[in-house]
């Protein structure tokens, strides 16, 4: 029976260098449900959409073709049959738009239902916002990272990306579906003043001690 890693934070908190490395040193698969969310988010606002009409977005969301491929250890989704590219995922656009449609509930319902059955390729680490809360509550294995305000938005700012980080926070954590939380039985690591490696040290050193492989 494989497992989940549950990685959920906050927007910049580093939870994606974090998971990323974290599952190529267990060699587990890695995905980021963040990218999941953006590609249909992309796809929402290629297809002309405007943010207000959720019933038709949710319409459109539900039979949106998404394919999922293991590219080297990372699940990549695929729109319409078409990978995205970081540029296109982390667009101005995009960040703009993307709180708004993950909180239409059937967009996240799809993509919960998504994510749960990826466990079927094998032993995950899996990043977000309600991964430890909602798409799997019962994995023993549970991450909240998280790190000041003013860290996030130096850290984005560092990557050269245009991003309203406390904007997308205030959404992700209001919202009624889903909202962003310390998931019950998460270890909460402040990332604020702590190096990338010794975050993953922590994590692992957790890990080790609630007896995962
Ligand atoms: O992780 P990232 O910052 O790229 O996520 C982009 C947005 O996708 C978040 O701000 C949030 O609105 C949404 N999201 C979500 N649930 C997840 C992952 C991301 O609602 N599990």
């Amino acid at each position: 029976m494989s497992t989940v890693i549950a990685i959920d934070g906050p927007a910049a908190s580093g939870k994606s260098s974090v998971a990323h490395q974290l599952a190529g040193k267990l060699g587990r698969l890695y995905v980021n449900t963040g990218n999941m969310y953006r590609g249909v988010t992309w796809a929402v606002l290629n297809a002309g959409f405007d943010l207000k009409e959720s019933e038709a977005i949710a319409a459109y969301a539900k039979d949106l073709k998404l394919e999922f491929v293991d590219e080297g250890g990372r699940i990549l989704m695929l729109v319409n049959g078409r990978s995205l590219t970081d540029e296109e995922l982390n667009s101005e656009k995009v960040n703009g738009a993307v709180s708004l449609v993950a909180q239409v509930s059937d967009v996240r319902t799809r993509l919960v239902n998504e994510q749960r059955a990826l466990l079927v390729r094998g032993d995950l680490v899996m990043e977000g916002r309600d991964i430890g809360s909602i798409v799997f509550p019962d994995s023993p294995f549970k991450f909240y990272i998280d790190a000041s305000e003013e860290v996030r938005a130096a850290r984005r700012s560092k990557q050269g990306l245009n991003d309203t980080v406390a904007m997308r926070d205030k959404l992700d954590s209001t919202r009624k579906t889903a909202p962003l939380i310390v998931p019950e039985g998460a270890l909460r690591i402040d990332s604020s003043d702590l190096s990338l490696d010794q975050v993953v040290e922590r994590v692992l050193e957790e890990l080790r001690s609630r007896g995962a492989a």
